[in-house]
């Protein structure tokens, strides 16, 4: 990240914060376009490293944006989507069609039918109920992989492992749920049986959980006689949010699950597969920063002290929802962090806060700019309109300058649908 102090002030590329904030006003959501374009890179030349044959697909759910996917189409990215309304945006940049990849345990007929008219590369199908719904509608053939659940628990400190047996997502190997699955695309059609699919959760910061299902996967489909030309191990790589945090070493370990895939296809005989990635969070979620301005303060003697900014759960839910911690920096000028504060948002819900106690500077007052760190994955995606609060703007800064991704919703597109 470039975020940097320059004559006191904090700059991202040698743009002062301060200045972007207010020609685009806040909150904002500003994010280091270099990064992003780094991180893609680097999985890139990991996986190349490897010399397997692999594709990675941005899981557009972690920031959908069509700049941002015309950014993946530049960085030889396909995309993961799995609503119409991901699809619809996904089809308004500049990727292949052919690079899109629709998801969910739950696609509804006009989804499906939607997905198969624009050409999608394949389905990930996720019930059994889905494969006839999908053979039943197809008017072509369409390619379809099968997101199994490999029964592995995530090594993740985050509520959102989703790889044990009870779990909404996938078909379970160890209750035979998988291979009738496979038998039943195998047979279906209208649909080509592409491979599996598995994501065992998010914010993974070593790779022994996928290491271990890559093996466990491989054995059962060599004990079954399964072909697959696809290998699809999700994503879920993990961001530093706080110093608490490990980013997920990327390098090392994209080398430990190809290798362990490479030593699982030899120990089991098995021809090794294309292998599919699908970062979300590890391609945006460090890149992208959010900034407040600082509103009322309220000391609670010998209890609390309340920094209020000017956005709150709205674009910023994950403290709520998980409990989630982050990073502050005072935006105008660098001072010590010297006070234990809270930083709370200004919706109308006791949990609606930033961060809870965090030292921050003391001299913080009205008027001040604070960011937030880590807030590029699941943030203006996960935004809303509670207590009708507008949706931030989204700017992108790379050393050649600040550009507008999204503009900030206006008042009128609040009510644009209210019937009066
Ligand atoms: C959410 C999700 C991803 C991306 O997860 P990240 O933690 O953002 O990398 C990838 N694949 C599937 C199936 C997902 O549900």
């Amino acid at each position: 990240m470039t975020l940097q102090y320059i004559n006191n002030e904090l700059t991202m590329h040698g743009h002062k914060l301060t200045d972007i904030a207010k020609e685009y006003g806040t909150p904002l959501f500003v994010y280091d376009e270099t990064m992003i374009c780094e991180q893609c890179r680097r999985f890139h030349s990991a996986l190349a490293k490897s010399r397997l044959n692999y594709t990675i697909s941005y899981a557009s759910k972690a920031f959908s944006a069509i700049q941002l996917f015309n950014l993946m189409a530049e960085e030889n990215m396909g995309l993961d989507v799995v609503s119409e309304g991901e699809l619809y945006t996904a089809l308004k940049s500049q990727v292949d069609p052919a690079r899109i990849h629709f998801h969910g345990n739950n696609k509804t007929d006009q989804e499906i039918r939607y997905a198969i008219e624009s050409g999608v590369e394949y389905f990930v199908i996720d019930s059994l109920d889905e494969i006839e719904r999908i053979d039943r509608l197809a008017t072509k053939q369409v390619k379809a992989v099968l997101r199994i659940n490999p029964g592995v628990e995530a090594h993740t400190h985050e509520f959102i492992q989703t790889g044990q047996e009870d779990s909404k997502f996938g078909l379970s190997i160890k209750k035979g749920l998988a291979l009738e699955g496979v038998r039943k695309i195998e047979a279906a059609e209208n649909i080509d049986f592409m491979g599996v699919h598995f994501h065992i959760g998010s914010q993974i910061f070593e790779s022994t959980g996928t290491v271990e299902t890559v093996k466990l996967v491989i054995e059962w489909l060599k004990e079954n006689d399964i072909e697959i030309q696809v290998l699809n191990i999700g994503g879920g790589f993990s961001i530093k949010y706080t110093d608490e945090d490990v980013s997920y070493p990327i390098e090392e370990g994209i080398q430990t699950i190809t290798d362990a895939l490479k030593t699982a296809c030899e120990t089991f005989d098995y021809h090794v597969p294309e292998l599919s990635l699908e970062p979300g969070r590890s391609i945006v979620g460090e890149a992208g920063i959010t900034l407040y301005e600082v509103g009322n303060i309220k000391e609670i003697p010998d209890t609390n002290y309340y920094v209020s900014i000017d956005g709150g759960m709205s674009d910023h839910i994950r403290t709520a929802l998980y409990d989630a911690k982050y990073e502050l920096r005072l935006v105008n000028r660098e001072e010590a962090h010297d006070k234990m504060m809270t930083i709370a948002g200004k919706l109308c819900e006791s949990g609606d806060i930033i961060r809870r106690d965090i030292r921050l500077p003391s001299s913080i007052q009205t008027g001040d700019l604070l960011t937030v760190l880590s807030t590029g994955a699941y943030h203006y995606s996960m935004s809303s309109n509670y207590n009708q609060m507008l949706k931030p703007a989204v700017v992108f800064v790379s050393e050649e300058g600040v550009r507008p991704v999204i503009r900030r919703q206006t008042l009128e597109q609040l009510v644009q649908n209210d019937i009066i």
